[in-house]
């Protein structure tokens, strides 16, 4: 497994088995690494050539009040798991070789990144999107795997490569949890047990609302407040939002009546969480 901290170092690298004909997957993270990232990797190396995997906790994405300085930092296990796996190349930039003295440049994010996520962290999009855009100059993968546990991520990533033309295919794939639900985080590692079992409030609450709209409700204004009321029920501090979008568009909607994605963000103690699920409402409408 090779590692690398220049950006030219990686360049080259992925530049050359681009050159020669390799299918490259590339799979960005922050560390931390869990079964979640690893499922990523997993499928990467089922349908490549070669996995490429960058480590970087990347400061512009966090706004001033968040985890930045407290995010985990693992990067001796990190890289003890990915050698395990066989993973080719390992990209762990220090902050000067993506942002050195005098960096300005920003993606300005789509349409879908001022809703949710964007309306409770100003400015994270910004940050994730630049970060990625650069990702992909210097590792120029044929495929990039992310986690649909970052639902409108992974929707404002592919606006992006197809808005900037880039040529690279997004692919989502699908979120890794526990056996009782709660989704694979690197966060989870600052929840106590009893904080642990609060947090399973988030899948409790999806997990009723595709039971509701699977028995006919597809009124959304009635089952976000029920969502809602879940969520405080099994723990939930604080909600940033409990909601059922469009699962294109991530729009607000009055019924469920198309492919449509409930997504949530709740605290529990001072940690931030996030899930979703998606919902299909194929049967008949409210009754
Ligand atoms: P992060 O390190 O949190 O930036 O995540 C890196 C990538 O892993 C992103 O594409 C995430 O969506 C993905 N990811 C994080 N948690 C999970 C999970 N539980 N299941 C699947 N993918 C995940």
């Amino acid at each position: 497994m090779k590692i690398v901290e220049s950006s030219h170092e990686a360049y080259a690298h992925v530049h050359h088995l681009r050159c020669d004909q390799q299918k490259i997957g590339l799979v960005p993270t922050m560390g931390a690494l869990h079964q979640g990232h690893l499922s990523l990797v997993e499928r990467s190396q089922a349908e490549c050539d070669v996995t490429a995997v960058t480590i970087f906790v990347n400061p512009t994405q966090f706004g001033p009040h968040e985890d930045y300085g407290r995010y985990p930092r693992t990067l001796e296990a990190d890289l003890e798991c990915l050698s395990q796996r066989s993973v080719d190349l390992v990209f762990v930039p220090q902050q000067p070789a993506l942002y050195p003295a005098g960096y300005s440049t920003y993606v300005e994010p789509p349409a879908e990144a001022e809703l949710w996520e964007g309306q409770c962290r100003p400015g994270h999009f910004r940050g994730v999107l630049s970060v990625v855009l650069k990702l992909f100059q210097i590792l120029p993968a044929t495929v990039a795997y992310f986690g649909q546990k970052d639902f409108q991520q992974l929707t404002v990533i592919r606006r992006m490569a197809e808005d900037f033309n880039l040529p690279i295919r997004v692919q989502g794939c699908e979120t890794v949890r526990d056996d009782d639900g709660l989704a694979l985080s690197s966060r989870n590692r600052y929840l106590s047990a009893e904080q642990r079992e609060a947090a399973l409030s988030l899948w409790k609450s999806l997990r009723w609302v595709e039971q509701a709209v699977a028995e006919g409700q597809r009124d959304v204004a009635n089952l976000e407040q029920t969502m809602q009321q879940k969520l405080y029920d099994a723990g939930a501090e604080k909600i940033d939002y409990a909601r059922i979008v469009d699962r294109e568009s991530l729009a607000s909607l009055s019924a469920v009546d198309r492919p449509s994605v409930a997504l949530i963000a709740a605290y529990v103690g001072k940690t931030r969480l996030i899930d979703n699920l998606l919902l299909d409402a194929p049967g008949p409408p409210d009754h």
